[in-house]
C-alpha cells in the first residue's frame, strides 16, 4: 500500500491522479489532500477517499473547510499554510507525493517532500525552471526517486534507458547512444497563427486547448509556447542534457508524446491518447503497469500523424526560453515569474495576449543575471522579477 499526499488535489492533475488511484483501492491510499480556493471541492474528496489531512492557505479558509467536513461527517484533520504543506509532505506516514500545485507556489512544498526522501511524481514543472541546480542536488542527497509527470517528460523517461538514473548527476546522455531529444507540442489552440492574429485573443480563446483539458495558467502557456520553454528547460535537469540536444516537435495529434533518437539511428517514441492519467499510472506504479481508465490508442482511427517545426517569430516565448536555457543562472527563474505574473494579467484582462511575451523579454531584459546559490538567493530572483514585471504591466497599462 502506498500512501499518498496530494499537493494540488483540486486541480486539473489532482483530480486525475484521485481516479487513478481511486480504481486501485487496495494498492493507493490518499494521506492528505491540499487546496487554496476550491473549499467545497476539497471537502468531497476528502470525505470521498478518507484524507487523514487536508491542507489550505490560511486559517479563515482552514476554519470553513473544518465546519463544511464535519457537516459531511469527516473527520480529517485541516493544516494550513507553508507549514502545513510542508509537514503533510514530509510526513513519516507518507510515502508518495504528487507535486501538482500550479507555478512558483509549488516549489517549497516539493522540496519539503524531496529533503525527506519521498518517492516524488512531479509534475509542477515551474519548480524545476526556477531552481533547477538546488532541486536536482536535494534530490541526490536525499535519495529521493523523482518521476516526471509532465506527459512529455514521462515518455522520454519511458524512452530511455532502464539503468538511466534521473538524479546521479553524471553526463550519461552521451554514453547512452542519445543524440537528441524530441519534446513534442500540439502547437496550442493558435497554431498557424501570426503575430497580429494572436495580439487579441481572449482568455476563453487562449484556455480552449484542443487536445489537453488543463488549469487555466498551463493552458495559456501552451497557447504562447511558454510551456514547450519551461518544458525544455524541466528536460534540461531531468535528463541531465544541454538545450541544444532538445529539438522542439509541433505534433498536432498529440498522439506522440515525446522521443528519443539514438547514435544507432534509432528514435524510440512513446504514444497514447492524451490524457494525463496515462503518465500518472505509470509513475504510481513504476516501474510496474496498472490500469488508468484511458482509452487504447486506435491508430486507424487517428489515421494520420503530422510534425512540423515551431514558429519562433508567431511565438516568441519559446525562443525567450531557449535563451534563458543557454544564459543559465538566474534567467530561468526570471523568465518563471515574469511569466507568471503576466500570465495572471492576462487571465485579468488587464494586458493583452501578444504583450505576455514583451512583459517577459523586457524582465530579462532588465535585471541582471547571477548564479543562485542557496534557495533564498533563488526566492530572491523570483520576487524581484515578479516587482519588476508587475510594475512593467502598470506602466505600459497607463
Ligand atoms: P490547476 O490550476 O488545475 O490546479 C492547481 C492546483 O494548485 C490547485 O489544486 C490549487 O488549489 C493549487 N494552488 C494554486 N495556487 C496555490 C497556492 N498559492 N498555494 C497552494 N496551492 C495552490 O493546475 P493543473 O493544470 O492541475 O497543473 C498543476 C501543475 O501541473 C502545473 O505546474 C502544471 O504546469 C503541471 N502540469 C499540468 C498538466 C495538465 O494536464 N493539467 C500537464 C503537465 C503538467
Ligand atoms: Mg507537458
Amino acid at each position: 500500500m502506498q500512501n499518498i499526499t496530494i499537493l494540488g488535489a483540486t486541480g486539473s492533475i489532482g483530480v486525475s491522479t484521485l481516479d487513478v488511484m481511486g480504481r486501485h483501492p487496495d494498492e493507493y491510499s490518499v494521506y492528505a489532500l491540499t487546496g487554496n480556493t476550491q473549499i467545497e471541492k476539497l471537502a468531497k474528496q476528502c470525505a470521498q477517499h478518507g484524507a487523514q489531512f487536508a491542507v489550505v492557505g490560511d486559517h479563515l479558509t482552514a476554519v470553513r473547510l473544518e465546519g463544511l467536513l464535519r457537516s459531511l461527517g469527516c473527520a480529517t484533520e485541516v493544516l494550513f499554510g507553508r507549514d502545513g504543506l510542508a509537514e503533510v509532505a514530509s510526513a513519516d506516514a507518507v510515502d508518495t507525493v504528487m507535486a501538482a500545485i500550479v507555478g512558483a507556489a509549488g516549489l517549497l512544498p516539493t522540496l519539503a517532500a524531496v529533503k525527506a526522501g519521498k518517492k516524488i511524481l512531479l509534475a509542477n514543472k515551474e519548480s524545476l525552471v526556477m531552481a533547477g541546480g538546488l532541486f536536482m542536488e536535494a534530490v541526490r542527497t536525499s535519495g529521493s526517486v523523482l518521476l516526471p509527470i509532465d506527459s512529455e517528460h514521462n515518455a522520454i523517461f519511458q524512452c530511455l534507458p532502464h539503468d538511466y538514473h534521473l538524479t546521479n548527476g553524471v553526463k550519461q546522455a552521451d554514453a547512452a547512444g542519445i543524440t537528441k531529444l524530441l519534446l513534442s507540442a500540439s502547437g496550442g489552440p493558435f497554431r498557424g497563427w501570426s503575430r497580429e492574429q494572436m495580439m487579441t485573443v481572449t482568455p476563453d480563446q487562449a484556455c480552449a486547448h484542443p487536445n489537453w483539458s488543463m488549469g487555466r495558467k498551463i493552458s495559456v502557456d501552451s497557447a504562447t509556447l511558454m510551456n514547450k520553454g519551461l518544458e525544455l528547460i524541466e528536460a534540461c535537469w531531468l535528463f541531465d542534457v544541454g538545450a541544444e540536444k532538445i529539438e522542439v516537435v509541433i505534433h498536432p495529434q498529440s498522439i506522440v508524446h515525446s522521443a528519443v533518437q539514438y547514435s544507432d539511428g534509432s528514435v524510440l517514441a512513446q504514444m497514447g491518447n492524451p490524457d494525463m492519467r496515462t503518465p500518472i499510472a505509470h509513475a504510481l506504479a513504476w516501474p510496474k503497469r496498472i490500469d488508468a481508465g484511458v482509452a487504447y490508442l486506435d491508430l486507424f482511427e487517428i489515421g494520420q500523424l503530422n510534425f512540423e517545426k515551431p514558429d519562433l517569430k508567431a511565438f516568441p516565448c519559446l525562443q525567450l526560453a531557449y535563451d534563458a536555457a543557454a544564459t543559465g543562472g538566474s534567467a530561468p527563474t526570471f523568465l518563471n515569474a515574469a511569466n507568471e505574473v503576466a500570465v495572471q494579467a492576462y487571465l485579468d484582462e488587464r494586458i493583452a495576449f501578444g504583450q505576455i511575451s514583451q512583459i517577459v523579454d523586457e524582465t530579462l531584459t532588465r535585471l541582471s543575471f547571477t548564479e543562485p546559490e542557496s534557495l533564498d538567493a533563488v526566492q530572491g530572483f523570483d520576487s524581484e522579477a515578479r516587482s519588476f514585471s508587475a510594475a512593467y504591466i502598470t506602466e505600459i497599462e497607463s
